[in-house]
């Protein structure tokens, strides 16, 4: 096998052809589709993910054997069924019109190859290794890895100017703008790639909390590294500060990362900091991030929903009590729900709180769940019914953060073991 020609392919608008409809074109064809391409499958048959794109309307199937007209117009032919003799004969016909064929059936015969692809944003890695497509992912691997975790450079060089054609850049310095992002509930390894990504690419880090702090340990050193829970104010000042910061920051070219527990915009504030900045003309995006809300609950065993047990959740917070008048939950009508409540910041309040649902008709048998520092190495959970909740969480000393659940779905999963 001579070396190959490295390229990357502008498919918008041009038709690809992809020969077979089972599981590797199932695993090809949504690429093709993402860089716009217009793909045109030929097969008797097609699996139901393949099926579901045509009856979407994303790709144009003809459901019958290879015909060489099908080559006709394409820009890029894919094979992708393992008989030989059919795959040699679509080789053939896109040899005679000198359209390049990749095969996965043969990399000998295939005039082109797909290689192990990861991407990050601008960024596109493409490796090829000599026909080995085990040693190409191995190396890919590691390549993502190094560019979510930011060892390897690529994310935190800043953007070139649009337009940019493959002169060596003269990279201005990149505006400043601000990204909201949801870093899950505690697991570091429950923040998305894209908040990951984004992380390893900030130069200002405003950290609350409830962020893991093994996140904040993979920073660069050079990242500044504000934590927003040490702000010496109370928390409408507090919260002031820090829209301040952040504009500041941006307004100066910085790329900051506003790094929230959870989900910035399940009680995190997140909404009013987007705001502060549309205010003050800085771009600002937000990356959603794992609620505690759903995973709390979760890694304790207790799904939100369930089927035959409950077709709602209602994520409520508890942090001002029910007899509060400024609260803004309506804690009647929860009570006369049969669906899963999840209260959030509710433990202080919780004699409260349990003693409204009580008093508003849930039954006192209703199953109860407390979650300490869910999806953490310090999680605890304690079990009882809406009646002895109050009881129990005091008994066991929990402390926040915890989500408390109320409903039939603590119970859902109780009968199997799950890990
Ligand atoms: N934006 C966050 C919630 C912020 S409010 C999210 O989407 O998860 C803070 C409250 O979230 C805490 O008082 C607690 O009720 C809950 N919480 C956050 N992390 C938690 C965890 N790991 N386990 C249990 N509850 C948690």
């Amino acid at each position: 096998m001579t070396e190959l020609y490295p390229l990357a392919l502008r498919l918008t608008d041009r038709k690809v052809l992809v020969v077979g409809g089972g599981a590797v074109a199932t695993r090809r064809v949504p690429a093709l589709l993402s860089v716009g391409a217009r793909v045109l499958l030929v097969s008797p048959e097609l699996t139901p993910a393949l099926q579901s794109l045509v009856d979407a309307g994303r790709l144009t199937w003809v459901a019958r054997r290879f015909q060489p007209v099908d080559v006709d117009e394409a820009w890029l032919v894919q094979v992708a069924i393992d008989d030989d003799d059919a795959a040699a004969e679509v080789s053939a016909a896109a040899l005679e019109r000198r359209v390049f064929c990749v095969r996965a059936d043969d990399r000998d015969a295939a005039t082109a190859w797909t290689p192990a692809v990861t991407r990050h944003g601008p960024l596109t890695v493409a490796v090829t290794a000599g026909g080995d497509p085990h040693r190409a992912q191995v190396v890919r691997d590691a390549i993502r890895d190094g560019l979510s975790d930011g060892t390897l450079p690529g994310c935190h060089v800043p953007d070139a100017p649009a337009g940019f054609s493959g002169a060596a850049p003269q990279v201005p310095a990149a505006p400043g703008r601000v990204v909201l992002v949801g870093a899950g509930p505690g697991d570091p390894e429950l923040i998305t790639v894209k908040g990951r990504r984004l992380l390893a690419a900030a130069d200002v880090v405003v950290a609350d909390r409830l962020v893991p702090g093994l996140l904040l340990d993979e920073l660069r050193p050079e990242v500044e590294l504000v934590d927003a829970s040490k702000i010496p104010y109370g928390p409408s000042k507090a919260q002031e500060e820090i829209n301040r910061i952040i504009v500041d920051r941006a307004r100066a070219g910085a790329f900051v990362v506003r790094l929230k527990g959870g989900d910035p915009y399940v009680f995190g504030r997140g909404g009013e900091e987007a705001i502060a900045c549309a205010e003050a003309g800085i771009p600002v995006t937000v990356v959603p991030g794992v609620t505690s809300s759903i995973a709390a609950a979760a890694v304790a065993g207790i799904p939100v929903t369930h089927r035959g047990v409950a077709h709602e959740f209602t994520v409520v917070s508890g942090h001002v009590a029910p007899d509060d008048p400024s609260s803004l939950v309506d804690w009647p009508s929860l009570a006369g729900m049969r669906g899963t409540v999840v209260i959030l910041m509710g433990l202080k309040n919780l004699p409260k709180i349990a003693a409204t649902l009580l008093a508003n008709g849930r039954p006192a048998e209703t199953p109860a769940a407390v979650v300490q520092e869910g999806t953490t190495g310090e999680q605890r959970v304690v079990r009882a019914t809406l009646g002895d909740v109050v009881e129990k969480t005091a008994a066991a000393g929990l402390r926040p953060p915890a989500i408390v659940v109320v409903g039939d779905v603590v119970n859902a999963l109780s009968a199997v073991p799950i890990p």
